[in-house]
């Protein structure tokens, strides 16, 4: 789950691995390790951090060839010994691994059998054994690495170096991202493109199943059965800059503030004033086949999903397509009834999200047809679907999602305008929503400058032990984007419910001591939201009302006011003070802001 960097080249590759393992650090982590290779491997791994790690690297730790690691304990406790890289017992190989092997119980028992003395508790060691027990056989280490691989039942990237062959390094995936970095006369692979930006913009995302040998002058890919695959390199148009704090105190804050342009790079080039629609060129769908959908399914995981929850609002009311989104994780167990007249929309920041990836190859298996709204460019669910929108928005750092939620809810909007004008939108009301997303960087800066006021808000109610969230209908997943960003960063406990529930049993929880953050839009549901206000005020229970007016004292204890935009896309704006707010709260609370504990950004296991 967490980070793998290789180096092979001319330099010395230690600095290299080391610079490659403080960017992926933002993904969490428990331990870090290190191997070069130099008449024979050198080995550093400690428990802790990748400054710890560099501490104890010795000045003459030389070697053009290497790979790192930062782990992410899953099998044995983390620990020095523990840490990645693992060696084979005669030391001639040498294992980074991210994932998990299922069967390393069996075959840790079969080659104790054979005698193999084991040093580490982790599932990754059978891996250095199984290799080692073959390389000295075969010709190649990938003849070695895909044999051992044969015999494991699981999910890995891995990267692997042999002491006997110290010009290159075997790299393969299957479930867990590895993605090649091509430089002048050198190589590099990571876990995740962040690693890689700092040296080259070329890069080749490794499918499931493949392998790649990589050496200073190049690198040659094959299929699973040792077949050689042909692959083309992409540029990202990320840089190092997209990885530094840029001078705010945490990367949340930097993430939140970027809104206004990340939400106008999604927008860039798609809206089209002359017969207001939006320009989806990669939906890869023409106007008869879009027409041909009589329902959309949309899943996603964790804030996805809730945007996806607004995607699916928008979609009913612009294109009056019946629209539900669904959590990815419960859809792929649930047999799902796939349907040949359903669009299928899959989310993801990162487009590794193990369980969405999964769904996705679920429906695929079935004959649907799916569309990704995804940020990474040529992450392996880009590459699953059959078309989709990528978000634009750059890297997110913060595990906590903030303008990745924004730009994927822009982007139902764009998906929805485009669906709504094949069918009965007009163009008088596609006219509208074009103009109401224009206005949308505008009036996010005019949140932003909200932060002071919001900030004491955070600071009023972050001592509470839990709140309650509530909205009503665009309002709902507002809400629950709301008490999920709090409850992340902050461990504050936060339950988002409808408002119109309330009523049905959460009200029992309502008192003095459970404060409630309400959404509040000016629609067509305020006087019922208003009315509700009522019921939880005669119970005692503080407001904080996030809306368009100012609230009647009566009915809230505060309120931050947004700008309005049209009705359907006010719950795009509404979401951007309760960031704010979830943010502070953690600050005043002393959290680890972005990297909240237990959680990982992209979450590439299930
Ligand atoms: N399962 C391996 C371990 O526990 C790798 C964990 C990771 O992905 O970092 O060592």
């Amino acid at each position: 789950m967490c980070g793998i960097v290789a180096y092979v080249g001319p330099k010395d590759a230690a600095p290299i691995l080391l610079e490659g393992l403080q960017r992926l650090e933002y993904r969490g982590y428990d331990s870090a390790g290190v191997v070069v290779s130099n008449k024979g491997l050198k080995v550093r791994k400690v428990k802790g951090r990748v400054a710890d790690l560099a501490a104890a690297v010795p000045a003459r730790f030389k070697g053009t060839l290497g790979i790192g690691h930062t782990r992410w304990a899953t099998h044995g406790a983390p620990s020095d010994v523990n840490a990645h890289p693992h060696l084979s017992s005669d030391g001639r190989i040498a294992v980074v691994h991210n994932g998990i092997i299922e069967n390393a119980d069996e075959l840790r028992a079969k080659l104790e059998a054979d005698g193999v003395v084991f040093s580490s508790e982790t599932d990754t060691e059978v891996l250095a054994h199984l290799i080692a027990r073959t390389a000295g056989e075969t010709d190649s280490l990938e003849e070695a690495v895909r044999a051992a691989l044969k015999r494991v039942v699981g999910t890995y990237g891995i990267a692997v170096v042999d002491a006997g062959r110290p010009g290159e390094v075997v790299v393969a995936r299957n479930g867990s991202p590895i993605v090649l970095g091509i430089g002048e006369k050198e190589m590099f692979a990571a876990s995740d493109v962040a690693a890689l930006v700092r040296y080259t913009r070329q890069v080749v995302h490794l499918e499931d199943g493949e392998l790649a040998v990589l050496k200073a002058d190049g690198f040659r890919t094959f299929a699973g059965d040792a077949r050689p695959t042909a692959k083309e390199p992409l540029t990202v148009d990320w840089d190092a800059g997209h990885y530094d704090t840029g001078g705010y105190e945490h990367y949340l804050l930097k993430e939140i503030s970027e809104q206004p342009d990340t939400v106008a790079r999604t927008l860039r080039g798609r809206l089209d004033d002359r017969f207001h629609i939006a320009h989806l060129g990669g939906l890869n769908m023409d106007a008869r086949e879009t027409r041909s959908f009589r329902r959309v399914k949309i899943i996603g995981c964790g804030s996805a999903y809730y945007s996806g929850q607004i995607g699916a609002q928008l979609i009913e009311e612009l294109a009056r397509i019946p629209a539900d989104a669904e959590p990815a994780s419960e859809f792929r167990y649930r047999g799902p009834v796939v349907e040949p007249d359903t669009l299928y929309v899959a989310i993801s920041q990162s487009g590794e999200t193990y369980d969405t990836l999964a769904a996705v190859q679920e429906l695929k298996r079935k004959g649907g047809r799916v569309l990704g709204i995804v940020n990474t460019v040529g992450s392996a669910i880009a590459r699953e679907c059959d078309g989709g929108l990528y978000l634009h928005a750059g890297p997110e750092v913060s595990v906590a999602s903030t303008k990745a939620f924004t730009s994927t809810a822009v982007a139902f909007a764009l998906l929805a305008l485009h669906l709504g004008r094949v069918r009965d939108l007009s163009p008088a009301e596609g006219r509208r929503i074009c103009q109401g997303l224009r206005a949308l960087p505008g009036q996010i800066k005019e949140i932003l400058a909200l932060e002071p006021q919001i900030k004491e808000l955070a600071h009023k109610y972050a001592g509470s032990p839990s709140m309650m969230f509530v909205g009503r209908v665009r309002g709902y997943p507002v809400a629950r984007e709301g008490a999920q960003k709090l409850k992340e960063i902050s461990y504050v406990h936060a339950e988002a419910y409808p408002a119109s529930e309330l009523k049905h049993g959460p009200l029992a929880l309502i008192g003095p001591e459970m404060p409630t953050v309400a959404i509040v839009p000016d629609d067509e549901l305020l006087d019922k939201n208003l009315t509700t206000l009522g019921e939880i005020r005669a119970r005692g229970g503080r407001v904080l009302m996030i809306g368009h007016r100012a609230a009647d004292p009566r009915l809230a204890d505060d309120h931050v006011v947004v700008p309005k935009n049209e009705t359907e896309l006010d719950p795009i704006l509404l979401t951007i003070p309760l960031q704010l707010f979830a943010y502070h709260a953690a600050v005043a609370l002393g959290r680890d802001v972005d990297k909240p504990r237990n959680l990982a950004k992209s979450v590439t296991v299930e």
